[in-house]
């Protein structure tokens, strides 16, 4: 076993360190007493190249097309912010992987937001605030539940998911009081659903709403 001479430890696998004082260690290395885990990023990491290589390649197969005939208009351009948007959202995804639900609530602010650009840079016609917003952040919201049934999430941190998540049926509401919504169904359900959400949790959870918003927001 390596032994530290300043701290009279001795340490166990094969470092070079002590990881106290981080004095050069002495000693013979031992095999370290921890199992070695399986490195799940690296497995993905073949996948996520071959997919960047895959976009790069017909983000110019496109862009060449496009050049040769050009009559037809700028549409490799909706190619290209197309990958780009879905670059950002798997991009998010695999950054923030250890946490699922904020995983997921992020990802509601991402689309909702990059879907409000292309409606808006395409020429307004709402699907964005009528159909991706409030079918996306429901989704969200009912998926979130599930989750906290199958993987046992912290209830604390869900709950404060869930809130913002729900939040985002507020902003539903606004928007359809303010006449920006022209198609009300899907937004009308997403409000139901965030009141009715919002509303069991005060009152199956109100305690412990309270105690995670107190403590989060240092009230
Ligand atoms: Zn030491």
């Amino acid at each position: 076993m390596k032994y530290c001479d300043k701290c009279k430890v001795s340490v166990r696998g094969n470092r070079e360190h002590c990881p106290l004082c981080n004095a050069v260690l002495h000693g013979e290395a031992e095999p370290s007493g921890f199992p070695r885990l399986p490195n799940e990023h690296k497995k993905h990491k073949l996948w996520i190249s071959i997919l960047a290589l895959s976009s790069v390649s017909a983000c110019i197969i496109c862009l060449l097309l496009n050049f040769l005939f050009r009559k037809h208009g700028q549409w490799s351009l909706f190619v290209l912010g197309g990958v780009v948007c879905m670059w950002m959202t798997l991009g998010l995804a695999l950054y923030k992987q250890r946490n699922i639900p904020k995983t997921m609530v992020w990802e509601v602010f991402l689309v909702g937001l990059l879907s409000v650009l292309w409606d808006y840079f395409t020429g307004w016609r709402g699907w964005s605030i009528n159909y991706v917003l409030p079918i996306v952040s429901m989704g969200v919201m009912v998926v979130l539940v599930f989750l906290s049934r199958l993987f046992h999430v912290a209830a604390g941190s869900l709950i404060v998911y869930l809130l913002v998540d729900a939040l985002m049926g507020v902003i539903q509401l606004v928007l359809l009081l303010t006449g920006c919504i022209t198609v009300p169904l899907p937004s009308l359900l997403c409000v139901g659903v965030s009141t009715v959400m919002l509303a069991a949790m005060l009152i199956f959870r109100g305690r412990k709403v309270r105690e995670e918003l107190r403590r989060r927001l240092h009230l």
